[in-house]
């Protein structure tokens, strides 16, 4: 009998991953993300992803964005760092990788094809896993040989019509998932496919859905904050099936906290972030 490969995430699972700080520990303990994001127009989606990546516990990020995104990050978010696209409005050259422990590409990106370009030469030099979402999706929709240079174990994190628009549409929600699944298997990625019962397929054929979260959640950002979890989680060293599954759980439990505070109908995407706090120590 093999066992189930379906599994229901639950706080309970989340007690081994949330492990106290290190009393001698320091910011390079926690790792250095970077997060490629941001174009002209789409600025909001890039602060989002950086918020929520600190408020996850990196010990350091730095926000890759065009020129003139310059004031609105820095100004909104003076904790992240910011390195610079030689482009005014997108995203057209990767920066230096070397010094970061993780990599996450895609919201608020915009679709040009210079940006296709550079998303491909990012992928042909990064070995380690990266986190991929929005217009990184987008762009890999549009040119499927992008596929075979996705790293092995990154994480994907489409919501249905990103991940139709990757591996074709299907005709109902269990289509949707069998397809997620095989896809995870046959690339070699973590696919979190989202909605009410997030599921994240695993490069070895299991299935995690998560149990929390709610349709206060059905507002604009909420992907790109959970985003940022995922890339502060990866950055500080959790393997990447762990990342997305647990990063998922908090973006739902803070989600939930976020209603309870706000409402369902008047939340937004910041409030999940400022609910991580809250969510961790209710996890913990
Ligand atoms: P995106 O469409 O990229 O902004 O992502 C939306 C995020 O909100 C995903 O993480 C979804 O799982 C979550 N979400 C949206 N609607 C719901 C819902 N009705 N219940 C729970 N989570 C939701
Ligand atoms: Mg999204």
């Amino acid at each position: 009998n093999t066992p189930t490969p379906y599994m229901m995430v639950t706080e309970e699972d989340m007690a081994e991953v949330f492990q106290p700080r290190d009393k001698f520990s320091h910011k390079g303990t926690f790792g250095h993300a970077l997060l490629i994001a941001g174009s002209k127009g789409k600025m909001g989606a890039a602060l989002l992803a950086a918020r929520s990546c600190l408020r996850s516990g990196a010990g350091l990020l730095t926000v890759h964005i065009p020129q003139r995104g310059e004031v609105i990050l820095q100004a909104a978010f003076p904790e992240a760092m910011v390195s610079f696209d030689p482009h005014p409005d997108y995203f057209t050259t990767v920066p230096e990788i070397s010094a970061y422990s993780a990599i996450g590409v895609g919201p608020g990106l915009g679709q040009h094809l210079e940006s296709a370009a550079a998303l491909e030469r990012l992928l042909q030099t990064t070995e380690k896993p990266v986190v991929l979402d929005a217009d990184a999706l987008n762009l890999i929709a549009s040119n499927k040989d992008l596929l075979n240079r996705i790293p092995p174990h990154s994480i994907l994190t489409p919501h249905p019509k990103e991940f139709d628009r990757i591996a074709g549409e299907s005709n109902s929600m269990f289509e949707r998932l069998r397809k997620a699944q095989s896809f995870a298997v046959d690339h070699k990625l973590c696919i979190v496919l989202k909605g009410t019962y997030t599921a994240t397929c695993t490069p070895g054929g299991n299935i995690y859905f998560n149990s929390c979260g709610n349709p206060g959640m059905a507002t604009a950002g909420s992907g790109d904050v959970l985003t940022g979890i995922i890339l502060g989680l990866l950055a500080q060293g959790a393997e990447p099936e762990t990342a997305a599954v647990s990063g998922v759980f908090l973006h739902g439990t803070a989600g939930d906290l976020a209603a309870v505070y706000r409402s369902e109908e008047s939340m937004i995407a910041g409030d999940i972030t400022d609910m991580l706090g809250k969510a961790f120590k209710q996890i913990k």
